[in-house]
C-alpha cells in the first residue's frame, strides 16, 4: 500500500512538471497563462515554489505523455488526472497541492475566461493520497515561518497563500474549497497553536470566519480574526495596498475571536434588547468552547468590562453553556 502510495505520488510528480512544461514551454501556455499569472503579479520564483502550472485546451496531452514516458492510465485515472481516456484538467492555470513534506498530492484547476458557466476552480477529487479535510494548502511552503512566528495565518484562497508569501508573508495557509475542519484544525496544531482568520472581506467570508471559530477553539487553539475590508481578500488587498500597509492593518485589526464574533452580533441587533441577548447568548456559547479556565475567564473578564453587565450573570451563562455541552 505504502509503495502504491509512492507509486501515484511520481505520477502526480510528472503531471506538476507537464503542467509547468506547459506553462512555461509552449507558445499557448505563454500566451494564455504565463500572462495571467504575471497580470496578477505573480513572479518566477514564487511560481515555482507553489508548483503553478498551465493544462492546456486539447484534452488528452497529459495523458498521451504519461503513457508514453510509462505511466498507467489507471493510475492516472485514481488521481483524477484522466477520466474516459481525456484529460481531467484543461484550458486552465493549474495550482498543485502538496502534503506536508512538499510531494504533490493533487491538483486544483482556475477557469481563464470570465463569462462560462463553469465552475471557477475545479479540484482533483479525492483519492488514496489526498483526502482533502486533512490537507491545508501552502502548510508545507510555510511550516517554517509559522513555527518561528507562532502564528498562522488562515485564507480562503490559492491566490492568496501565494500572494502575500510573495510579498513576505509567509506563514498563511488555506482551507481549499471546504470548510474548516477539525482535521485541518489538529494540523495546524503540530506547528503552532495561534491561529488568525483572515478570510474573505464578504457575507461568504464572515461566515464562514464564524464558523472557523468554533472549529478551532474545539481543538485548543487560540483564534484570532481579521475582517478585510468589503469586497477585498488577502491578495486583492495586499495588490493594493502593499506589504508595510497590510501588516499594519493586521495589527491593527486583529481581534480576539470573542469580540470578532460578539461586536459583529451585537452591531446586527441594533438596540433590540431580544435580539442583543441572543447575541450576548450565542457569543457565551463560542466563549465556552475554550477549555483552559485561564483563558476563559481573561476572555470574560474583558467582555464583561465592555458589556457593562454584572460578571456573576455571564458567569453563570458561561457555565450553562458548559453543561450544556457535556
Ligand atoms: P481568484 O483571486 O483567482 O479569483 P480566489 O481564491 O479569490 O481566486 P474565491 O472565489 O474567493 O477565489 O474562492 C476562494 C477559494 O475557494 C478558492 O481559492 C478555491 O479554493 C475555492 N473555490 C472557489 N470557487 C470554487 C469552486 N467553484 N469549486 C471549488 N472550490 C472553489
Ligand atoms: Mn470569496
Ligand atoms: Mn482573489
Ligand atoms: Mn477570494
Amino acid at each position: 500500500e505504502r509503495q502504491e502510495k509512492e507509486a501515484l505520488i511520481l505520477v502526480n510528480e510528472f503531471a506538476q512538471q507537464w503542467f509547468a512544461d506547459q506553462l512555461y514551454n509552449t507558445d499557448e501556455g505563454k500566451s494564455i497563462a504565463l500572462s495571467y499569472f504575471k497580470s496578477r503579479g505573480f513572479r518566477r520564483e514564487v511560481m515555482d515554489k507553489f508548483g503553478l502550472g498551465y493544462a492546456p485546451n486539447a484534452r488528452n496531452g497529459l495523458l498521451k505523455a504519461a503513457v508514453a514516458a510509462g505511466y498507467k492510465e489507471e493510475q492516472l485515472d485514481k488521481l483524477g488526472l484522466t477520466r474516459n481516456k481525456k484529460d481531467f484538467f484543461w484550458d486552465r492555470v493549474m495550482f498543485t497541492i502538496h502534503n506536508l513534506s512538499g510531494k504533490p498530492i493533487a491538483f486544483a484547476g482556475r477557469i481563464l475566461k470570465k463569462d462560462v458557466k463553469a465552475p471557477k476552480y475545479v479540484n482533483s477529487p479525492e483519492s488514496e493520497i489526498y483526502y482533502k479535510s486533512e490537507v491545508l494548502y501552502g502548510l508545507h511552503q510555510a511550516r517554517q515561518s509559522v513555527r518561528k512566528l507562532d502564528n498562522v495565518y488562515m485564507v480562503e484562497g490559492y491566490t492568496d497563500v501565494i500572494s502575500l508569501h510573495q510579498n513576505g508573508i509567509e506563514n498563511v495557509v488555506a482551507t481549499s474549497g471546504t470548510s474548516l475542519t477539525p482535521g485541518q484544525a489538529r494540523l495546524v496544531k503540530r506547528q503552532t497553536e495561534n491561529v488568525t482568520l483572515l478570510y474573505d472581506g464578504d457575507k461568504a467570508g464572515i461566515k464562514a470566519a464564524l464558523r472557523g471559530v468554533d472549529v478551532l477553539l474545539l481543538e485548543g487553539l487560540n483564534v484570532r480574526v481579521v475582517i478585510l475590508p468589503d469586497g477585498e481578500d488577502p491578495d486583492s488587498y495586499m495588490q493594493q495596498v502593499g506589504t508595510t500597509a497590510f501588516q499594519e492593518f493586521l495589527e491593527k485589526k486583529r481581534r480576539d475571536f470573542l469580540f470578532f464574533k460578539a461586536d459583529l452580533l451585537l452591531e446586527e441587533a441594533g438596540d433590540d434588547v431580544a435580539a442583543r441577548s441572543d447575541a450576548i447568548r450565542s457569543s457565551i456559547a463560542t466563549l465556552a468552547l475554550v477549555e483552559d479556565p485561564l483563558k476563559r475567564a481573561g476572555y470574560l473578564q474583558q467582555f464583561t468590562g465592555r458589556l457593562g453587565l454584572e460578571e456573576s450573570l455571564l458567569v453563570n451563562l458561561v457555565n450553562q453553556a458548559i453543561a450544556d455541552r457535556r
